[in-house]
């Protein structure tokens, strides 16, 4: 399903969020008494809040026809985009509504509030709905996400579901979605979300686990600090991935058993897949460990980072370090490697993977020193050194952000232009 039909369901859901709140609160916004515009405003940022709470759990759902268009990164960043809008709506909800009731009765925001949560029904529970809400909004905001581990900002987040929960009570209770039309409408979307977040996020691992019963084959030192997984399983001919995809592994070995996301290092062969990790942090130090027989929950093949959206025929493979896991399967899955060129950068020879692979798949390879200076880094000059015909090509970039980013801009200011421009950043 393409983007715009995505769009149409978004602005169509719009209007009828707007339409039944104008059927059921339109009346306060000419009303005489003070306070009723305050109220009727209130109301809609309360709906307004939902739908986007929806929005975002579809954003993160892994729905496989929104990744398909968009690819997870992308998704990512709307989730972070419109987590601002979200705040802001959440915070003027109960605001507007304190307000305009205060306004109406004639009395003191603090007493209003203090009515609404003394006789209001179902008011304390969406109180702290919002307060969880605010909670996990602020730990997410990059200066305080970086100071947790990702396990600890993870389970922080958990209890959001409960918050959406009650926050969906709340409203079929109370509101202009508590009746009629609008309350099976709201019960609908909510449903449809909810439920494709549960079965793309947490029963499709499940259902693929015990379809292909995963487990470690075997487990192979490419580097210092480089190992690459060999995984196998039942009907493995079934599961099918592109070269460029990544997935999301659990290892069901003691203190591995938390998901993480790495691109498939070799193409499909319908008999095994090939993960290749380096020892980075707190979990991929822990890769050595691993034991052939492991059992392994797979849940994926995820991203857009394939060459199946390239616009021309022609590519530069561009890598760093460990980033080039989803290039190399890249690579090995082009039939006429004549097509392509390879740039790939490392701190040292030593640290260059897979340089047998890479050589025996004949690509045109160049390779990157960093440790012999400056002059030895990949460089839209060394591209354009290299490639004639630099323009008519399509660029896959895979490696340290700051490379990434750094050459993105500069292929971009030689006339590269975004859709012949694919990356995949490691971190999110
Ligand atoms: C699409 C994608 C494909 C990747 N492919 C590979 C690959 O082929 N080979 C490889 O070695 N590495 C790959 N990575 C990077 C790898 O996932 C991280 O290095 C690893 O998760 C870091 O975990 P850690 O606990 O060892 O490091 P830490 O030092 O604890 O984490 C470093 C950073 O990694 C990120 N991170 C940590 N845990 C997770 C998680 N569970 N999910 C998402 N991000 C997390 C966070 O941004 C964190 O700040 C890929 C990452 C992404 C997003």
């Amino acid at each position: 399903m393409k983007k715009v039909f995505w769009n149409a369901v978004l602005i169509i859901n719009f209007y009828i969020i707007l339409y039944f709140w104008f059927t059921n609160s339109g009346y306060l916004i000419y009303g005489a008494k003070s306070g009723d515009i305050f109220i009727a405003l209130g109301r809609l940022a309360g709906l307004l809040s939902e739908f986007l709470i929806l929005i975002q759990l579809l954003l993160i759902s892994r729905f496989t026809f929104i990744e398909k268009q968009y690819g997870f990164d992308k998704l990512i960043s709307i989730h972070k985009k419109i987590g601002f809008f979200l705040g802001v709506f959440l915070i003027s909800h109960p605001l507007l509504l304190t307000i305009g009731y205060a306004q109406s009765k004639n009395i003191g925001l603090i007493d209003q509030f203090i009515n609404f949560i003394t006789r209001w029904e179902g008011i304390v529970g969406a109180t702290l709905a919002l307060l969880i809400i605010i909670f996990v909004a602020v730990i997410s905001i990059k200066k305080y996400r970086v100071k947790i581990s990702y396990e600890v900002w993870y389970f922080l987040h958990l209890p959001l579901y409960i918050a959406i929960a009650i926050a969906l009570g709340h409203q079929i209770k109370t509101g202009d979605m508590s009746s009629g039309g609008a309350m099976y409408y709201w019960f609908l979307i909510n449903t449809i979300s909810i439920g494709v977040l549960i079965i793309y996020r947490f029963l499709r691992p499940i259902y693929l686990y015990f379809v292909h019963s995963f487990k470690i084959e075997k487990i192979v030192q490419e580097n210092e600090d480089v190992y690459s997984i060999y995984i196998t399983g039942k009907n493995m001919a079934k599961y099918m991935f592109q070269s460029g995809q990544y997935a999301n592994l659990i290892f069901l070995q003691k203190n591995m058993m938390f998901h993480h996301p790495f691109s498939f290092s070799d193409t499909y062969n319908g008999k095994h897949l090939r993960f290749t990790i380096k020892a980075s942090g707190d979990f991929t130090s822990k890769i050595e460990k691993l034991k052939a027989g492991t059992r392994v929950w797979i849940d994926g093949p995820f991203g857009v980072f394939t060459l199946k959206n390239s616009v021309n025929n022609k590519y530069v493979f561009i890598a760093g370090g460990i980033g080039i896991t989803p290039i190399l399967s890249m690579i090995k899955s082009i039939h006429n490697t004549s097509l392509g060129i390879l740039l790939y950068s490392n701190k040292s020879e030593e640290d260059t993977n897979f340089w047998h692979e890479i050589k025996q798949s004949q690509i045109e390879s160049h390779f990157f020193n960093t440790s012999l200076g400056v002059h030895n880094r990949i460089s839209v000059e060394k591209i354009i050194e290299i490639c004639l015909d630099y323009k008519d090509r399509d660029y896959y970039l895979c490696g340290p952000s700051q490379m990434t980013t750094n050459l993105v801009k500069q292929l971009k200011k030689v006339g590269i232009t975004n859709e012949q421009l694919h990356f995949e950043k490691f971190d999110y």
